[in-house]
């Protein structure tokens, strides 16, 4: 045996002893319990990636992608823009033109119903979807001028009364407070309201019908998406995660329940709104562009199920690490 094939033994001994080691090394880890939480993470964000597709990419790009707001906000001074609305980002980066969607589903913005040839005095019930300023604004404005009826979920009537300055001049005075299952029955036409917790505590979803030239069409509304919730510390930002994720099964649950064809968010940039509303003046005698099937209303869920569960499993491996 010459002196370089022996060398080439003892290194092809030694890598095999280390690779014995280092399995059994894994395999100890494995027995301790410990987990692959890059492994579990990569397969919660991939999950969420498959179920995007094309469809959802603000979606997925807001929960799985962006940073995160993460502690709580307990700031109680008037928002700048509402204090000097000169301090108001510039009109055409937000403005969109109001588009009626459905033959009886429009926008409920003053100017944008009046466009429409809509009466704001026939506003019955305004159901807040949560207690963000950006949901909430105008809903003081069409209780005090007309008289409508303010649906909210209990928690974030809490909020709005702990905050009174941030919600100044927006938030209604306290009305309804919404219970899972609540009906609201309108000129034939029902919203039936889910308490789905995480965005905010009192985040409601909906589903009902509409009508697209004359057919009825079943709509499933997701009423909060982002992870503004305490989410930078495992504790309480696992069990956060864990409200937030089972308040979306619960509500891909009631969407395949009444059949939902339709998803509307509570933002544009997940439902795609802005580009549908264009879609739909060419749609000439095609589908509706908001008709993306009971399987793509499935699919907006585990999106959120993915993202939320990436985040999650991140603060598990913190905690487990700590
Ligand atoms: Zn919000």
């Amino acid at each position: 045996m010459g002196r370089s094939t022996r060398m080439r033994r003892v290194i092809v001994a030694a890598v095999a002893i280390a690779t014995v080691w280092a399995a059994g090394a894994a395999a100890q880890q494995r027995a301790a319990g410990a987990r692959d939480f890059d492994g579990e993470y990569r397969a919660a964000v991939q999950a969420a990636k498959d179920a995007a597709a094309f469809e959802f990419l603000g979606t997925l790009v807001r929960t799985c992608l962006l940073p995160q707001s993460g502690g709580e906000n307990t700031s109680d001074t008037m928002p700048d823009f509402v204090a000097d609305p000169k301090k108001a980002p510039a009109r055409e980066t937000w403005y969109a033109e109001p588009a009626k969607v459905f033959d009886d589903l429009e926008e409920l913005i003053v100017g944008g119903m009046q466009k429409l040839g809509l009466d704001p005095k026939q506003i019955k019930y305004i159901i807040i979807s949560h207690a963000h300023t950006d949901h909430i604004g105008g809903a003081e404005i069409l209780q005090r001028k007309y008289g409508a009826r303010v649906v909210m979920g209990a928690p974030d009537w809490d909020t709005v009364e702990k905050y009174p300055n941030r919600y100044k001049t927006m938030a209604p005075k306290r009305d309804i407070v919404a219970t899972d299952g609540m009906k609201i029955t309108l000129g034939g036409r029902t919203v039936t309201i889910w308490t789905t917790p995480g965005h905010t505590p009192g985040t409601l979803s909906y589903t009902f019908t509409a009508l697209d030239r004359g057919r009825t069409v079943n709509i499933a509304y997701s009423g909060g998406t982002a992870f503004n919730f305490v989410n930078n510390t495992p504790v309480p930002g696992i069990r956060n995660f864990q409200t937030y994720i089972d308040s979306q099964k619960k509500m891909a649950e009631k969407a395949s329940a009444v059949h939902a064809t339709v998803l509307l968010s509570n933002h544009s940039e997940f439902d795609n709104a802005y580009n549908k509303n264009r879609m739909l003046a060419g749609r000439g005698n095609g589908p509706h562009p908001y008709e993306i099937g009971e399987e793509w209303v499935q699919r907006y869920f585990k999106v959120m199920q993915g993202c939320a569960r990436a985040a999650q499993i991140r603060l598990e491996q913190r905690q487990a690490q700590s």
